[in-house]
């Protein structure tokens, strides 16, 4: 489990805030995709997986002495995933030290939602100087990355995304028609009365899906300090749990509160819903990975954050 230590909370704000600074670039992109649209995806907007996954490559080999890359596959019963992850460290070789903050970012778990993943390459390039802040000290901002080590799923549901590019715009589940965010193992399986199995199907157990096994794996060994879930559709902020109409009690809830209270007045107007995605969103989600990083991998920051653009927010869920 990672604890807080005792330090200043505004060391979880800066991170955080690199990544909220970034979201606004995207809000007045235009809706792109919709159920009944046959138009094609807006290459003007979104790259494809493949340029996508190549630019990242090419970063990470630009800047070996910051960035990292891993593959990791798994499969069950016939179907088989690969998920692609990018390490972050000031100074590459201190990776592995158990004394910087740890912090995970996952990005595309549902097909599409195009635009999180072009958000993963935008702080990637931030992260290796390529591209800059507006309005941001660069030396406070070093100091502050020396302190970190961060990991980035650019792209978790990769099969998914390749259905959505081959013209089913729509499908948000994984390659074998799985919602990744409802296979997790809190409060797994459970249906509301409004229960869609095409957009919310669970799987056939907790963690069935070769992308969970791999993300709930990196989750354990790396047991991050901070979780970051990207999604689109609204603007939001969300923290546990997704399962039930409330906020976990006690001081980690309290911190993860002021958080988003703090970014969501500086880099988002006070635009953000922010709170417990069961509470704020309109529909309680079961077997979610925010609510399974906060309450198994004991994450003491675990956040899901919603990015407005790609859908129609209202329609759809997250
Ligand atoms: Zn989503």
């Amino acid at each position: 489990m990672a604890m807080i230590r005792r330090r200043s909370l505004s060391l979880y704000y800066i991170p955080l805030s690199i990544f909220a600074a970034c979201l606004p670039i995207f809000v007045n992109c235009d809706d792109n995709l919709n159920r009944t649209s046959s138009t094609p995806i807006n290459r003007d907007l979104y790259h494809s997986s493949g340029d996508l996954m190549e630019m990242i490559k090419n970063l990470v080999h630009r800047h070996p002495d910051k960035l990292s890359m891993e593959t990791i596959e798994a499969g069950n019963k016939g179907y088989n995933a690969e998920i692609r992850v990018v390490t972050y460290c000031h100074r590459r070789k201190d990776s592995d030290d158990r004394s910087k903050i740890r912090i995970l970012l996952s990005f595309g778990q549902h097909g599409r939602e195009l635009i999180t993943t072009e958000l993963a390459l935008r702080i990637l390039s931030i992260l290796s100087e390529e591209q800059f802040l507006p309005n941001t000290n660069p030396v406070s901002l070093n100091s502050t990355l020396d302190e970190l080590v961060i990991k980035v799923v650019p792209m978790e549901n990769l099969n998914g995304r390749k259905l959505v590019e081959e013209g089913d715009l729509c499908e948000r589940r994984n390659g074998r028609g799985v919602d990744l965010n409802r296979n997790w193992s809190v409060d797994w399986g459970k249906k509301e009365k409004d229960y869609d199995p095409y957009e919310e199907n669970p799987g056939t157990a907790p963690f069935s899906e070769p992308e969970s096994q791999i993300m709930r794996k990196l989750a354990l060994s790396f047991d991050p300090h901070i979780w970051v879930n990207v999604h689109s559709g609204m603007e939001a902020l969300f923290m546990p749990y997704d399962h039930k109409n409330t906020t976990p009690d006690g001081l980690p809830s309290q911190r993860m509160r002021r958080l988003l209270e703090q970014l969501n007045k500086i880099h988002c107007q006070k635009r953000c819903m922010i709170g417990s995605g069961g509470g704020s969103v309109g529909y309680l989600a079961h077997g979610t990975a925010t609510d399974y990083m906060f309450n198994v991998v004991r994450v003491p920051m675990s956040f899901t954050f919603e990015l407005a653009c790609v859908m129609h927010a209202h329609n759809f869920l997250h």
